[in-house]
């Protein structure tokens, strides 16, 4: 999916995940500043706050609907990849819009990063593609 458009990925981190998404997209920052960031309200906040010059469009939190605008751009095609720092050890009362999230995923075959190293092989193979 290139072109004159810079390529949109959509970024959520889990409170516990925060941290390492931050680590993630500093290790990655100018990887990430071809692209245009989608991410849920905290997690883009923090994004936006630890790294300068990246385009970030905040969204809603993810327990207030956030999940759920990122699995509507995955199903309108919009996204080249979705990572999603989920935390394993703990229970979110928006799971089930977590699950959708990740059933859209599937539905529109959009890429979808469950953990720090498949988002690097997905953000490498974008940006191979540039
Ligand atoms: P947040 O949402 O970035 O607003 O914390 C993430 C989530 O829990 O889905």
């Amino acid at each position: 999916m290139s072109g004159l458009a810079p390529q949109s990925i959509a970024i959520i981190a889990h409170d516990h995940c925060k941290d390492d998404a931050v680590a993630w997209v500093q290790r990655h920052q100018q990887a990430l500043s071809a692209l245009h960031l989608y991410c849920t309200g905290t997690t883009g906040g923090r994004i936006a706050d630890a790294v300068e010059n990246l385009d970030v469009t905040r969204l809603l939190s993810g327990p207030l609907g956030g999940d759920q605008q990122i699995g509507a751009l995955a199903a309108e095609q919009k996204l080249s990849a979705i990572i999603f720092f989920i935390d394993p050890l703990t229970a979110h009362p928006h799971d089930v819009d977590v699950k959708a999230l990740i059933r859209l995923a599937i539905v529109h075959q959009t890429p979808l990063a469950l953990n720090m190293a498949t988002a690097d092989a997905v953000l490498a193979h974008l940006v191979s593609q540039d």
